[in-house]
């Protein structure tokens, strides 16, 4: 047996206003004064002085809003190298992503590609990136994906949505501010949380749990549970306590596999675009069978912050639409193989996938 030897986050910086130490965390990695930072910022913070005034750009230094209204895409990642390259005469001394999953997966994939050759098509499945990326930091802005721990980063192409799974993906420097995620709308703080709820369930429920998975996935399990079940938190304590469930979850999963709610939510996501967050919380709805206290306690969740999931989003698909949701979801053998054991193939077919697909 060979066990898998996988790097981690080496920096990571947490407290409420520590996004303030960002200058002094990042001027020694500058190269020199031709090799700018980029800063990669969700565009919900375009003219937020509280957040911008904090941003220290030097030099040639160069700040890119980004929208989060669409999950990050292949081809947006090759389009921002190439605008990097042609804009600034040195390589960057270093990519910094300021927002949730979907701006943290791009600055991980844009300081993966400019330092590999082809595009980032090329390199969306396991261990295929040659050279280590440049220096890279994550601040995540909402919690929840675990993306700031992570070793992937999630991308959608032209044929699959696959991650860029690999040794250089993870950040070498992660900031963790809980204040930053203080204007997240209700909704999306519950989708986003509901994520990291979904990742310690598939994982602490799948086959391939293990004592470190196990671990990881405990903690972030009570902690979800305090925020989203208990009443005595204080806002701040909550915040606080759901960046520390993001990052413990994202452990739990490094070393085990997510399970049925991502498989199907994938395949949501690639067909109409469903965002990640929702299309758990959509698909897990309707997991009794798979994870029954897990749905159970989800479903207490959701009433008590009056979540209402938009239904009937399969109503209308054809025949040729559900089988693209169904290639998409049934090909990712490692989170059926997770949830369900080797001989996954026995319950889960295709007619099977239509069925529930049929509910959600
Ligand atoms: P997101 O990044 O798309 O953000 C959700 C919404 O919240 C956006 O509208 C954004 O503008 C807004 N927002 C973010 N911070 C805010 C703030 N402080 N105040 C107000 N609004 C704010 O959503 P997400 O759920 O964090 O990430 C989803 C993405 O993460 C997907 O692309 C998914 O594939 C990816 N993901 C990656 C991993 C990984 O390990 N790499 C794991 C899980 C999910
Ligand atoms: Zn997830």
């Amino acid at each position: 047996m060979s066990y898998k030897n996988y790097p981690m986050v080496s920096r990571v910086v947490f407290g409420r206003g520590c996004f303030n130490q960002l200058a002094d965390i990042i001027s020694p990695k500058r190269l020199n004064t031709r090799a700018p930072f980029i800063f990669l910022v969700d565009d919900v913070f375009k003219g937020d002085a509280w957040l911008n005034s904090r941003i220290p750009l030097a030099y040639d230094d160069q700040l890119i809003y980004i929208s989060a209204e669409e999950e990050p895409k292949t081809s947006q990642v090759d389009e921002l190298v190439e605008q990097i390259i042609l804009t600034h005469k040195d390589r960057p001394s270093g990519i910094i992503g300021i927002g949730g999953g979907t701006l943290l997966d791009l600055a991980k994939a844009v300081a993966v590609m400019l330092t590999n050759e082809g595009e980032s098509r090329d390199y969306q499945g396991w261990d295929l990136v040659k050279n280590p990326a440049i220096y890279h930091v994550g601040v995540p802005t909402i919690s929840g994906t675990g993306a700031e721990v992570s070793r992937t980063t999630v991308l959608t192409g032209p044929e699959k949505k696959l991650g860029i799974n690999s040794d250089y993906t993870p950040f070498d420097q992660v900031i963790l501010d809980p204040e930053l995620t203080k204007d997240v709308p209700k909704e999306q703080w519950f989708y986003t949380g509901m994520d990291c709820y979904i990742h310690c369930i598939e994982s602490l429920n799948g086959t391939y749990l293990n004592a470190f998975s196990q671990s990881y996935g405990e903690k972030a399990f009570e902690l979800c549970k305090e925020i989203f079940l208990d009443n005595d938190l204080s806002e701040e304590e909550s915040q606080d306590k759901l960046m520390m469930a993001s990052w413990h979850g994202g452990m739990s999963i490094a070393y085990s596999q997510v399970g049925v709610a991502h498989a199907m939510s994938y395949g949501l996501s690639f067909l109409l675009g469903t965002k990640h967050g929702i299309g758990n919380c959509i698909v897990f709805d309707h997991l009794e069978e798979f994870y029954p206290e897990g749905v159970a306690l989800f479903k207490k969740m959701k009433k008590k912050f009056d979540i209402k999931l938009p239904q009937g989003l399969c109503a209308n698909l054809d025949e040729q639409q559900f089988d693209t949701m169904i290639d998409v979801a049934i090909s990712l053998e490692p989170l059926w193989e997770n949830a369900l054991g080797k001989n996954w193939k026995q319950t889960i077919t295709r007619e099977k996938l239509r069925a529930l697909y049929e509910k959600m």
